[in-house]
């Protein structure tokens, strides 16, 4: 059974927003959900959409190998257009926050030692060790909070608000996931896939926010075919081409 807040949802009626960490999260995590949903108001709010001028670290050149795009600014500008079209044909409505992906965040420094070693102009210098360990750097306060207030501002137009439970601990997806807690209203999390396929949900956010998971397993070839609208993503997610069935888990207190 669905969270109450969803069942309220799929009858129709309500105005559903969702947060995504980047362009392709929130149809990865929820397109079985979403396309269901109808005579519903849904906003796909992006918050990481784009990037920074080189030099780039190396995790970021590793990252842009992998997307077969040699150049960030054309690969987000690709990245944006995919989400407009794949968040168009779940007749909902996309907008990207314009904040800068955390393989691309810079930190200030003089610029000469950027220009010698990228990594130490940069708030994440290295994929494994500092993106993908769930640590927050200090620096991201300024913008968590900046996140936190222009989410405040759009509570009074949502009925419910969906939010990433952080799967895989990237800081970008903590971030976001942060945010659910100082939402007024309503809130369901969702599992992020596909790092859900190989983590664990984070055991002690799920208690202090008093969560239980539900299971949602439909149109899963619905999924596929909008996931795959992702071109430049889903070869770099899916490197063996298939892209893997499995049912959306939601969370709710
Ligand atoms: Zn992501």
């Amino acid at each position: 059974m669905l969270p109450a807040a969803l069942e309220e949802a799929r009858r129709g009626g309500a105005r559903v927003l969702v947060l995504s960490p980047h362009l392709d999260d929130a149809v990865l995590s929820c397109a079985g959900l979403l396309s269901g949903l109808t005579d519903t108001t849904i906003s796909v709010l992006t918050l990481f959409t784009d990037c920074s001028p080189g030099p780039h670290t190396r995790a970021a050149r590793s990252f842009l190998r992998q997307c077969a795009h040699p150049d960030a600014a054309t690969l987000f500008a690709a990245r944006r257009a995919e989400d407009l079209d794949v968040v168009a044909r779940l007749d909902a409505r996309a907008e990207h926050a314009g904040h800068t992906d955390a393989l691309f965040r810079r930190r200030a420094v003089p610029e000469a030692v950027g220009r010698v070693l990228p990594e130490l102009a940069h708030r994440y210098p290295t994929y494994r060790f500092d993106i993908a360990r769930g640590r927050v750097s200090r620096g991201d306060r300024a913008l968590r909070r900046a996140l936190a207030d222009d989410l405040a501002s759009r509570a009074p137009d949502v009925d419910l608000l969906l939010a990433p439970l952080g799967v895989g601990r990237h800081v970008d997806h903590l971030i976001t996931r942060d945010l659910g807690p100082t939402w007024p209203g309503r809130v369901v999390y969702y599992s992020d896939f596909p790092y859900s396929l190989t983590h664990a949900p984070d055991a002690a956010f799920v208690r202090r926010e008093g969560l239980r998971p539900h299971q949602l397993d439909e149109r899963p070839g619905v999924k596929e075919s909008l996931v795959r609208g992702y071109r430049t993503q889903v070869d770099a997610l899916f490197p063996g081409g298939d892209v893997p069935r499995a049912p959306e888990t939601y969370w709710s207190a």
